[in-house]
């Protein structure tokens, strides 16, 4: 039996990995749920899934969410960041989904990683952020680590068991990361202008959280995946090639250098991937249907048109210019997509206000924590300040 903490219970992959939790509770418990603010569908899940502890963002939050609970008084409620890296961390917990949007979910992901929990990485902006001093939080500890995003998932799966971030030592030549393109693959460039939040939200192929919704319609989505390819993998950023792929599903290759490539395919679902975490090395039903290829027809491949998404340049620019880079990337990206979601500037302006933001603060190498959290800082600072 495995007891699981999820950070992120309410959001898109936290709903996707309690759906595939509860195909089998002869193998999983749940140590720990968290929510930002939603604590009524918290407490729906609560009262299903019987967790040990529940974390809320605010000591309000933390009340109402007592009072919802009165049927279920052993459930410990606490509130606050601290809580949420204690929950990742508790000796009862085994493994952690780090589902948490944002620079929010990087304390707690990297307290899992620190506790040597098997991490189970949704919150790709956390690895982004703070790579190498995660990858080595990770190795110190000797933490589990587990790709969700489907195409780090996808290439996980395409690698050999014993791969360990060298491509070289064992025939890796090219990492192909898949893109579907999102909503504006094909739209006018001069119309670009009058994309909507809610135009940039509904995703052709997937259903996801906001903010990655709009990531995948600038496909900085895409970009901020080079970046944790990079990480994971060990590969260059020569080594990582993006590919467009509308149908969605082949989810990542590699490329060995006797000439084969390995593809993993599927429905475009979460669950997959998230089964595959959960489970592994075995294998377990994650309630997605097979694949029919003959209902798909076709598959296509192009290559991305960086006119057209200048945040995904952006983001190998980042990779390439190495230090704090990343960091300020990612904070200046996360503000600039929810200024676009509070319509206090246009689509176009999210890869302008993160180029300026780029461009204005000087690289630093980014050694421990807090001179993490300060180039974070200041980035959010620059950008808010080219925004009013
Ligand atoms: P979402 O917006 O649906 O859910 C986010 C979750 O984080 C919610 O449970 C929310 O309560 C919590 N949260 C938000 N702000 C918080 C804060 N300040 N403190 C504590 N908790 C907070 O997002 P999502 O689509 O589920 O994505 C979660 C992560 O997984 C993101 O990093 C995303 O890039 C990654 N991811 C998502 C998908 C997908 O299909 N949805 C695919 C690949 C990767
Ligand atoms: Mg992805």
């Amino acid at each position: 039996m495995q007891n699981i903490t999820i950070l992120g219970s309410t959001g898109s992959i936290g709903m996707s990995t309690l759906d595939v939790l509860a195909r089998h509770p002869e193998r999983y418990s749940v140590y720990a749920l968290t929510a930002h603010s939603r604590v009524e569908q918290l407490a729906e899940q609560c009262l299903k899934f019987k967790p040990q502890v529940a974390v809320v963002g605010s000591a309000d939050a933390a009340l109402r969410l007592s009072r919802l609970l009165q049927e279920a008084p052993q459930i410990e409620v606490l509130h606050g960041a601290e809580a949420l890296c204690q929950v990742a961390s508790a000796p009862a917990c085994d493994a952690v989904m780090a589902a948490i949007v944002g620079a929010a979910g990087l304390a707690s992901t990297l307290a899992a990683a620190k506790a040597g929990k098997k991490v189970l990485l949704a919150n790709k902006e956390a690895l982004v952020m703070s790579g190498q001093l995660f990858i080595d939080a990770v190795k110190q500890s000797g933490a589990v680590l587990l790709p969700i995003d489907s195409e780090h998932n996808a290439i996980f799966q395409c690698l050999p068991h014993n791969y360990d971030r060298s491509p070289a030592a064992l025939g890796v030549e090219k990492i192909l990361l898949t893109a579907s393109g999102g909503p504006f693959l094909t739209r006018p460039l001069d119309t670009m202008d009058a994309v909507t939040p809610a135009q940039a939200i509904a995703h052709p192929k997937w259903v996801m959280g906001r903010k990655i919704s709009v990531d995948s319609a600038t496909m900085m989505n895409k970009g901020l995946e080079v970046i944790e390819a990079h990480w994971l993998f060990g590969a260059a950023a020569s080594q990582i090639e993006v590919v467009i792929h509308p149908q969605s599903v082949i989810h990542s290759m590699v490329s060995y250098i006797d000439g084969s490539v390995l593809a993993q395919l599927g429905n475009p679902d979460m669950r997959t991937p998230i089964a595959h975490a959960l489970a592994y090395p075995e294998r377990i039903a994650s309630g997605v249907g097979a694949l029919d290829l003959t209902v798909i027809g076709q598959l296509q491949f192009s290559r991305p048109d960086l006119q057209r998404f200048p945040c995904l340049k952006l983001a190998y620019d980042a990779l390439l210019a190495g230090g704090s880079a990343a960091t300020i990337l990612n904070a200046a990206n996360e503000v600039a997509v929810q200024a676009f979601l509070d319509e206090k500037i246009g689509f176009g302006m999210i890869a302008q206000l993160i180029a300026r933001t780029m461009d204005s603060l000087p690289l630093c190498a980014v050694t421990d924590i807090e001179m993490l959290l300060e180039q974070d800082r200041l980035a959010r600072q620059t950008v808010n300040a080219l925004i009013s």
